[in-house]
């Protein structure tokens, strides 16, 4: 049987061995990562491909980014804020009391004072 011998010594995934890539790997560069929980992620890839600017954090699958003092989806530290410290913000206190004196105007005209 001929044919049979043709195959003999193939398997899947098996290639002819090339001696220079075999002992020199390519160049690697470690990129590290942090996610909003402060996790850190150590990956490896090629020298040449430019890192992508998120990957997935291992441990909580959030985003995690290469600035470790400003993970993506860190909530902004923003003080709260009350309703009328908003409105304070968009509004001077004279134009405040403008309105609000508009406002008692058109109250007590509807209560006929
Ligand atoms: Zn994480």
């Amino acid at each position: 049987m001929p044919s049979g011998n043709i195959i003999r010594g193939a398997r899947v995934g098996s290639a002819p061995v090339r001696p220079d890539e075999r002992h020199q790997p390519a160049p690697r560069q470690d990129v590290t990562y942090w996610c909003r929980n402060d996790h850190r992620i150590n990956i490896r890839i090629a020298a040449d491909v430019a890192p992508p600017p998120l990957w997935d954090c291992p441990r909580c699958g959030l985003p995690a980014g290469q600035d470790e003092q400003n993970p993506p989806g860190r909530v902004r530290a923003e003080p709260y804020k009350s309703h009328l410290a908003y409105v304070k913000e968009r509004r001077t206190a004279e134009e405040g009391e403008a309105l609000l004196n508009e406002a008692l105007a058109a109250l007590r005209r509807r209560r006929g004072e």
